[in-house]
């Protein structure tokens, strides 16, 4: 295998080409990818492109209008964000929840979005903040929203030798919390995760509601019909009945279909009545 290391998108972009059709890697945190390979099984990449030393893709920056996350930021980095914590609640609460201290310090949030693991703790936060995802590539750049860019168990939009560069997200002044059910207190890879971002009048009414769930279907999906039913005045009895109709579990190693449709609706009850004072706490 060999090993580049580029310190520029544009050493990066001349590195491709002399590279042409070889088969490659993008290499940031490694936390997903190097357990992946079995060098038994020849299961290693031809080239591997370590991007943690491009200029510019780390940090996170405001302007008035938006937060930028460099795609190289990692989930520590965002779990001691201020900044997160105060307009990103749901962000800041998945990092808080992610792996464990040494993990934390290697992934990267852009790690977690090409992965594009329908149990990613990261994914549904940007979903309800409907973050872009800004991409850089040899034919130059473009963003996509997120629930655009990841189209797969693992696949997403990415053209070769495009990369993430950035995620924007919009400071709407809109709250959000972040729920995970793992099979163990830490350490733990979602059985269920989600996150609802939401605005409400004096009295308590929603005056805008997105929620979007990990670990129910190939990716993160949002459940609009419960939204709608709730938005509607309906009982959060009757709503949470509708939440089977936005998710297509599976069984795996972890939870059955049916384990995972009754613990999604149960959590999100639960949360429901009790961080967002709906129905009968
Ligand atoms: C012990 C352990 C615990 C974990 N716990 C959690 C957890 O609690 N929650 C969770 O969500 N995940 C967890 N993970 C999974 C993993 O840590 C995350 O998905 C992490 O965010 C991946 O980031 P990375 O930088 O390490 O990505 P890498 O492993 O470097 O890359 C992952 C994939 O994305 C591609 N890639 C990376 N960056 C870019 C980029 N900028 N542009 C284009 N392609 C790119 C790589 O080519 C690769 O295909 C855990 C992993 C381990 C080993």
């Amino acid at each position: 295998m060999k090993y580049f290391r580029p310190n520029s998108i544009d050493e990066y972009h001349e590195l491709l080409v002399t590279l042409k059709e070889t088969s490659m890697s993008i290499l940031a945190g490694g936390t997903d990818l190097m357990p992946r390979w079995e060098p038994d099984k020849g299961l290693m990449p031809d080239v591997l492109i370590d991007i943690k030393k491009i200029d510019g893709l780390m940090g996170i920056r405001e302007n008035e209008d938006e937060i930028i996350i460099g795609a190289l930021t990692t989930i520590q980095d965002i779990k001691k964000s201020i900044l997160m914590q105060n307009e990103f609640g749901s962000l800041s609460e998945a990092a808080r929840q992610f792996a464990g201290v040494q993990i934390r310090h290697r992934a990267t949030i852009g790690g977690n979005i090409c992965n594009a693991s329908p149990a990613g703790d990261i994914l549904p936060g940007l979903y309800v903040h409907q973050a872009n995802i800004q991409l850089i590539g040899p034919n130059g750049s473009r963003s996509i929203p997120i629930s655009k860019f990841i189209i797969g168990p693992g696949k997403t939009m990415l053209e070769p030798g495009e990369i993430v560069s950035e995620i924007h997200l919009l400071r709407k002044g809109v709250k959000s919390l972040f729920y995970k059910l793992g099979l163990r207190q830490s350490m733990a890879i979602a059985v269920v995760n989600f996150a609802i971002a939401y605005q409400q009048d004096s009295n308590g009414a929603f005056t805008s509601l997105n929620i979007a769930a990990g670990s129910v279907a190939p990716t993160i999906v949002y459940l609009e019909s419960f939204v709608d039913a709730i938005m509607s005045g309906v009982s959060l009895d009757e709503a949470i009945q509708h939440v089977d109709i936005d998710i297509s579990p599976i069984d795996d190693i972890r939870a059955t279909a049916d384990y995972r449709s009754t613990a999604l609706k149960n959590v999100l009850e639960y949360n429901f009545r009790h961080e967002l004072h709906q129905g009968n706490e």
